[in-house]
């Protein structure tokens, strides 16, 4: 209901030229760097699936191509970093995670638009089919017959009904931002509690175990012009919750791993969850990163640190949405649309 409001206040603004005014004074009078973020190219099974359907993404490309330059993560860091003079504003298209589908369809859509990308990997769910912590708790919620769950260990809400589906989604939701909050060791707690209190075994032919990009298709893209690859750590947890060595850990062993399975450098990274603080950017450095990238709505300006590079988190819908998520970036009208958001 709340994503049906907001398609159709996003057509409104768009009917009203609201979102096409705030379009212009941001990219056509400005000249800015824009960088979008996607994770999945398929069709979305539900609002709080952050993908975008293979129609919806051609229809960004074209867009973008129309209104940017479209240049490639070397080339955007490189004018932050220089300060450079823009002709006219560009974007950068990222993708976090790796899945597969960012192969089939997403870079036969790229291929045919010739347009350049960066993939963030996060390399345990490439190296060993192991299933992002998120892709787990989606599964329990997606298999469970249980119709309510109380979990003492969760740090917030712990109460939830899962009478429909909608609800039980919502609960799923709700948990994995509680689950993003605290320290790994209690993550883990918190899951296991899951798993008995929901009672579901997931079987071993379930699609989490094989959602992910594997390294043919890694190396297939390498080897072509268009995709950049950089890290999204190993384990993909939340690296503000970790202690130093783990940070470093996760940082250095997975630019290592790439550099090693690639046979180049691999200059960037993108901080899984959003999570990073002082630490975890000084170490970023530290790891000999050339920059890193956030999801901290909005635009980067040259004099921002290349390590917190703001990106827009782009969701599934057709160009009036995809005009609002770019032109309220930076307004307060983003926070009335935020409230009526239900996905991230
Ligand atoms: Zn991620």
């Amino acid at each position: 209901m709340k994503q049906i409001l907001k398609k159709i206040l996003n057509f409104l603004l768009l009917c009203a030229g609201v979102s096409p005014l705030c379009f212009y004074l941001n990219y056509c009078r400005k000249k800015q760097i824009v960088f979008l973020l996607y994770h999945r190219i398929r069709e979305p099974r539900d609002c709080y699936e952050p993908a975008v359907s293979a129609v919806h993404f051609q229809k960004h490309l074209k867009f973008i191509r129309k209104y940017f330059e479209v240049i490639g993560v070397d080339e955007a860091v490189g004018k932050l970093r220089r300060a450079e003079p823009l002709r006219r504003s560009c974007a950068v298209i990222t993708f976090d995670d790796g899945y597969r589908d960012n192969y089939d369809p997403g870079y036969a859509i790229l291929k045919k638009e010739q347009l350049p990308a960066v993939i963030f990997l996060a390399l345990a769910g490439i190296d060993k089919k192991e299933p992002m912590w998120t892709s787990y708790v989606e599964a329990l919620f997606e298999l469970t017959s249980k119709h309510e769950l109380v979990c003492a260990n969760l740090p917030g809400r712990k109460s939830f009904s899962m009478q429909t589906p909608v609800l039980r989604k919502a609960a799923c939701f709700e948990i994995k931002s509680q689950m993003k909050r605290v320290s790994d060791c209690r993550r883990n707690e918190i899951l296991e509690d899951l798993i008995r209190i929901l009672e579901v075994e997931i079987p071993e032919t379930h699609e989490m175990f094989s959602q992910m990009l594997d390294w043919e298709q890694i190396r297939q893209m390498d080897a072509g012009s268009l995709i950049t690859f950089g890290s999204h750590t190993i384990s993909h947890r939340m690296l503000a919750n970790l202690n130093r060595d783990e940070i470093v850990s996760e940082l250095a062993d997975s630019k290592h791993r790439l550099e090693e399975k690639l046979g180049h450098p691999v200059d960037y990274i993108s901080y899984p969850g959003n999570s990073y603080d002082q630490q975890v950017v000084d170490l970023a450095q530290q790891s000999g990163y050339a920059a890193a990238f956030a999801v901290d709505q909005g635009i980067s300006q040259p004099q921002d640190s290349l390590f917190k590079i703001k990106r827009i988190h782009i969701e599934n819908g057709g160009v009036s949405d995809f005009i609002a998520e770019l032109s309220f970036a930076l307004s307060g009208i983003r926070k009335i649309l935020k409230r009526l958001r239900v996905t991230k």
